[in-house]
């Protein structure tokens, strides 16, 4: 059996500030709003968090102020 509850307490938390500073910036910056429909928005106080081995930050939408989710997938941490 699976609820919304149980998927919250599977969420590992991750410092997101431990990132290298010009990589916040990116993640703070390149963004896409589900509610705005809008990319490059921004976010505002992200929270980076582990869910089922996959790596997400989430925060709120600069304009709107709706949850912005992003999911990092492994070529995030690849090139440059
Ligand atoms: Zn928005």
């Amino acid at each position: 059996m699976t609820t919304d509850q149980e998927m919250n307490d599977n969420r590992v938390l991750r410092d997101f500030y431990a990132r290298d500073p010009e990589e916040q910036q990116l993640f703070l910056t390149d963004t896409w709003c589900d509610h705005c429909q809008q990319v490059g928005l921004g976010m505002r106080e992200p929270e980076e968090y582990e869910l089922f081995g996959l790596l997400f930050i989430e925060g709120k939408c600069c304009q709107c102020g709706e949850t912005v989710l992003t999911e990092l997938t492994e070529d995030d941490f690849d090139d440059e």
